[in-house]
């Protein structure tokens, strides 16, 4: 089939790319023209595993084009999907003006009678405003509207959208829930659920399934606490209860705080919404609050364990980006974290293997560094943020002598506290005991627990 994508960004992209590998024509518009002319080149703007490889291989059979051109995008195309962002506003309901402008910029090229698919997260009820504006003002009554939500996880993108748990239409018109039906038949063939429902429904499903999973994290943050105060531990906890099939073990190890370019505002769309429609989400609503306190908490506990007189400290933070396998900093933790250190006068050095072009463009006065233990340098601590897998590798013997401190805080439970304890650190996780290992066994390094904090 031919389509056309407005909005190249990590959704658009992906599904244009991803659609192409499926044998589709698919022309990719977006009125950023320094990411389109870098997609020209073959080169992606995003990092995303597999995705440079998977971009050429359909540019290079045609299958595959990017354009600034409204015109060119849409001409001959039956199916247009919109993947612009949707942000949140000041007051945390969503941001639909890009979505509006998009289509009020696209309403005119559109080819007679073709189905315009909204792929970007939008509050329930949109499809109908957007179908209401495409009928009204902007005097295109042939145009249908239909509602196509993405699920995919960034670092994992392609393969969740070559693979997905389902596929949700959201069609009030049979010829567009039939052509989005062909359009996915591949991955249908191949055992892919599709759920054909209606739009207001598709949207409801896409909201709620996020506000459920970032519950899930909240829970199992929670429950960590809970662990720490108890003298628990957290990996035994959280396998033993994900081992459970009705309640399953994604999404459920506990961490700094979620972010990124989804969690936090769907969580506040969501809530924006029950407010609308006189259904307050109360769970949510802590959610929210409670996440944004993590942050804090934990940022607290290393100005804390740096002594009354933190300022002039070094704290190095190894991963900024938002979760590991992505450049995305979008709501990262590491944008509250590091500046409740740099208030309180503590220097921050940084490294991340991906985001360090995206971090130094939102986070001022950090010295950043290209490898790991370079930032590690004479820091009186190191903290852990994003899980990344070279930070797994590490070396703590090696971190432990480059480092002036002894403090490894660990927010993604990487690693193992005896063997950081052996290397004498003074090592903090989430949710876990603190080193067995006795005072001999350590060649008298202060136990974690009796380390001040
Ligand atoms: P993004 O910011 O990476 O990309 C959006 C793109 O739209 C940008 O390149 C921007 O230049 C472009 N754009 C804005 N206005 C435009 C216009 N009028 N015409 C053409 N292009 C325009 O955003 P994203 O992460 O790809 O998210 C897009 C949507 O998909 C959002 O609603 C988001 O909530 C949803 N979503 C995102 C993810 C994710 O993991 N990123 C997953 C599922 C759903």
């Amino acid at each position: 089939m031919k389509i056309a994508i407005i909005g190249t960004g990590y959704v658009g992209l992906t599904t244009g790319a991803c659609l192409s590998e499926l044998g589709h024509h698919v022309a990719c518009h977006d009125v950023n023209s320094i990411k389109i002319a870098s997609l020209s080149r073959s080169v992606s703007p995003i990092f995303e595993p597999g995705m440079q490889e998977l971009m050429t291989r359909s540019i290079r059979a045609g299958r595959l084009q990017f354009t600034t051109d409204l015109g060119r995008a849409t001409r001959g195309r039956e199916l247009v999907f919109l993947a612009v962002n949707t942000p949140s506003d000041q007051s945390g309901d969503v941001d639909l003006s890009f979505v509006f402008d998009a289509i009020c910029s696209v309403a005119p090229f559109l080819d007679h009678q073709c189905t315009l698919v909204i792929k970007s997260t939008v509050p329930p009820g949109t499809a109908g405003r957007v179908e209401d504006m495409l009928h009204g003002e902007l005097r295109r009554p042939d145009i249908r509207v239909a509602s196509n939500p993405e699920f995919l996880r960034e670092g994992q993108a392609i393969v969740d959208f070559l693979n997905p748990d389902r596929i949700v239409i959201g069609a009030d018109d049979p010829v567009s829930a039939g052509r989005l039906s062909t359009l996915f038949k591949p991955l249908t063939d191949k055992g892919a659920p599709l759920l054909i429902t209606r739009p207001v429904d598709a949207e409801t499903i896409k909201y709620a399934a996020n506000a459920f999973l970032a519950l899930k994290i909240g829970f199992i943050n929670n429950v960590a606490d809970l662990c720490e105060g108890i003298g628990g531990n957290i990996d035994d906890v959280s396998r033993g209860v994900g081992l459970d099939r009705r309640i399953g073990g994604a999404f459920f190890s506990p961490g700094p705080g979620f972010g990124g370019s989804c969690f936090p505002k769907d969580t506040r769309g969501f809530a924006a919404c029950g407010r609308a429609a006189d259904a307050p989400q109360p769970l949510v609503d802590t959610l929210i609050m409670e996440n944004e306190a993590r942050k804090i908490k934990l940022a607290t506990r290393i100005v804390s364990a740096l002594g009354p007189s933190p300022a002039g400290a070094r704290v190095a933070v190894l991963g900024t980006a938002f979760k590991a396998d992505t450049d995305d900093m979008r709501e990262a933790p590491a944008l509250t974290i590091i500046p409740v250190l740099q208030r309180a006068g503590i220097h921050v050095t940084a490294h991340d293997p991906r985001a360090s072009a995206a971090g130094q463009s939102v986070l001022g006065d950090v010295e950043w560094h290209a490898d790991p233990m370079s930032a590690a340098e004479d820091a009186d601590a190191v903290v852990i943020l994003t899980e990344w897998k070279i930070y797994q590798r590490l070396d703590l013997g090696a971190l432990s002598r480059r480092m002036r401190g002894r403090h490894l805080f660990d927010y993604r439970n990487l690693f193992d506290a005896e063997a950081a304890a052996m290397h004498g650190l003074h090592y903090r996780s989430l949710g876990r005991p603190p080193a067995l290992a006795t005072e001999a066994f350590m060649g008298g390094v202060i136990p974690v627990s009796q380390a001040a904090e």
